[in-house]
């Protein structure tokens, strides 16, 4: 019985034996053909062509994340001419998450809608995505507009049409 079990073990110790081999004998021959394909290597900003529009969407995002910093600076100001509990030195991570939970509360609402308009913006810039097209009626949004109005969705023509319906809806 035990002799048996060991022979069966032994063909099948032979047969992954002949696995390997013939797999290391592929590999061998894969290696041998030119790698003439070229790299997938991270987007490099170099090698990446960019359209005129992208160029200016590109300056957008920057122009973005200065007036975020700057939101964010002069809210920071506000806050700390406020007499506060929450202005204690060497607090934990815990606490400081408390602050900045408490910091994002006391942010007025306009800012803190805008903010997050302008996070979701570089988000959509960052990705690709749909950013500088037409919610509504899928075109590309005037570049001119972009840059007056980097956090709109909706190209001019739908912009207006809907201020136009609102504007009918509220009877003025
Ligand atoms: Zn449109």
């Amino acid at each position: 019985m035990a002799k048996k079990t060991t022979a069966k073990k032994a063909v099948k110790k032979k047969a992954v034996k002949k696995q390997t081999k013939q797999a290391a004998k592929k590999k061998t021959a894969a290696k041998k053909k030119p790698a003439s394909a070229p790299k997938k290597s991270a987007k490099s900003k170099s090698s990446k062509k960019l359209t005129p529009r992208q160029k200016v969407i590109q300056q957008i995002k920057q122009n973005l994340i200065n007036q975020k910093e700057a939101l964010l600076r002069e809210a920071e100001e506000t806050l700390s001419a406020l007499p506060s509990e929450l202005n204690f030195p060497d607090m934990g991570d815990q606490a400081t998450a408390e602050t900045d939970r408490n910091f994002m509360l006391r942010l007025r609402d306009r800012e803190r809608m805008l903010l997050k308009k302008i996070d979701e913006t570089i988000d959509r810039i960052d990705n690709n995505e749909d950013f500088g097209i037409c919610e509504e009626c899928g075109l590309e949004i005037g570049i001119k507009r972009l840059e007056a109005r980097p956090v709109t969705t909706y190209c001019i023509e739908c912009k207006t049409r809907q201020e136009e319906e609102e504007r009918i809806a509220e009877g003025g």
